[in-house]
């Protein structure tokens, strides 16, 4: 399938909906051209509440195993994290990248496949000094708070030195405001800024319609909604929104982690990571799964169901326990905690956990902007970079790569990093009524499994 376009020509109106991370860098780099006149759409105001982009951190990895082209996209990203750093601190701003270290576990003193083939690529790719291993003494002698981890066989690790996180909300306030001051337009809200339909002659995009049914032309549309754009363009079944993971802990003020001011990020299988406790004191703990569905009745496509939309919303009944079982080995401390914040969040899956970035095959003037897999945050500096080459219709590396395809499997399945690798698992549906396990769980069920006292 011929994934080529024709550059858009000087002057071009180019419409980019969704302003979440890959939204936003797309219009940030296309503005850097100084050559088109670029507008984002989005459904609320920036940061938006429950885009996927909109958390208070996400990993910074160059850690990939054997995908080494997002490897050197992270060692090509990180040097503009530390740039937006120097910006800040010049107007008196937090950072937006810390630079913690990771700490990538592994069981039973053997490396895991993905742990083995990051450590060889780094070194492969001239970056061996930021890696340190460590054996489970090393792990307790400079991360305490990892003893009980390493006493239940997470007793091989290694530290990569130029990994950390970033405060994924601040970064999207960044750039946008660079956005802004490089002349993108934005159209924010509930009915101005929410895309309905496309707006088309035959198979000819001219533009999009808003939920206030106004008509808004284009000479290009970028699709970068995240979660929800297999819910609004017909994809086939090349994106699906699947629901993820994520669990906040307040830990007392006498706990180990309020204790120790070195605290890395973190990732142990089977999916699950997790980041310092923050100057709030939120321990965040997350996992990279399968997820789950929420397939509309329409056409059974599934979409975000968010807070926004459902207050009380927490996590599956069955996603609590895979936590609370996998946190009694790795962190016993929060047996004694209860949840303090629970929340799904959305990515938008790829079939191979590469993104999509494509002209859409059977529509003129239309490039799909997603497939994050949630692994695009990190990439915020850069992904709209070689976003914007393929909007204007370079052959790149990535223009192959998040091109149009096919594939045989499940992101899944290809994500060596993610829980339930299985081609043959399927997520579950949240609130299915047959399955009381992915039913919502309530205050008590988020309570501590152990007494306080
Ligand atoms: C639990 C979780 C943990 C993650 N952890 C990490 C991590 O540690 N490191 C990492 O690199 N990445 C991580 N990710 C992935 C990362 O968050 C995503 O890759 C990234 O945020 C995707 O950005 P996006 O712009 O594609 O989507 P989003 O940020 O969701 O933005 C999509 C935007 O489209 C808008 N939109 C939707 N419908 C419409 C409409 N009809 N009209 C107008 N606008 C619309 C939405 O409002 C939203 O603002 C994680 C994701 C999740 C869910």
């Amino acid at each position: 399938m011929s994934s080529y376009i024709l550059p858009p020509p000087s002057g071009s109106k180019i419409i980019i909906v969704g302003a979440g991370a890959f939204g936003l860098s797309t219009a940030y780099a296309l503005s850097l051209k100084n050559k088109y006149e670029i507008w984002v759409f989005d459904r609320d105001q920036i940061p938006i509440p429950d885009a996927a982009s909109t958390d208070i951190s996400k990993v910074v990895r160059m850690d990939y195993g054997a995908a080494t082209q997002n490897m050197q996209l992270m060692i090509e990203g990180l040097p503009i994290w530390k740039q937006w750093n120097k910006e800040r601190k010049a107007k008196g701003k937090t950072p937006v990248f810390y630079k913690t270290g990771a700490v990538f576990f592994s069981q039973n003193n053997k490396y895991t496949d993905y742990s083995a083939a990051s450590i060889k690529h780094i070194r492969e790719a001239g970056y061996g000094h930021v890696i340190e291993e460590l054996t489970g003494k090393d792990i307790v002698d400079r991360f305490p708070h990892f003893k009980g981890a390493v006493e239940n066989g997470y007793n091989l690790a290694y530290l990569n030195k130029e990994a950390g996180w970033c405060d994924s909300s601040e970064a999207i306030k960044h750039i946008y405001e660079k956005c802004v001051n490089n002349g993108v337009r934005f159209v924010l809200g509930p009915n101005i800024g929410c895309f309905e339909k496309l707006y088309q002659q035959g198979n000819k995009v001219l533009g999009i319609q808003t939920k206030d049914q106004k008509i808004h032309y284009s000479d290009r549309v970028i699709i970068a909604a995240g979660p929800w754009t297999a819910g609004l363009i017909d994809l086939g079944d090349k994106l699906t929104a699947t629901g993820q993971i994520v669990v906040h802990f307040k830990p007392p003020a006498s706990s180990i982690f309020s204790q120790i001011k070195n605290q890395p990020v973190w990732s142990a299988d089977p999916g699950f990571y997790g980041f310092p406790m923050t100057s709030e004191g939120k321990l965040k703990v997350a996992l990279h799964s399968l997820g789950y569905y929420n397939q509309r009745t329409s056409d059974g496509k599934s979409v975000p169901r968010t807070q926004v939309t459902h207050r009380n919303d927490t996590i599956p009944i069955k996603a609590l326990k895979e936590f609370r079982e996998f946190l009694s080995k790795f962190f016993p401390q929060t047996s004694t905690m209860d949840v303090h914040y629970s929340r799904v969040c959305w990515y938008s899956d790829s079939q191979d956990s590469n993104f999509l970035v494509a002209p859409h095959p059977n529509l003129e003037n239309i490039i799909i902007a997603s497939g994050d897999s949630g692994h695009g945050m990190k990439f915020l500096p850069v992904v709209g970079l070689k976003i914007a080459q393929i909007v204007e219709g370079l052959d790149t590396d990535y223009s192959r790569a998040w091109g149009w395809r096919e594939v045989n499997g499940s992101s899944a399945a290809f994500d060596a990093m993610r829980a339930g690798k299985s081609v043959d698992l399927k997520p579950l549906q949240l609130e299915d009524p047959n399955n009381d396990e992915t039913r919502m769980c309530t205050a008590t069920d988020l309570k501590a499994t152990i007494s306080k006292l």
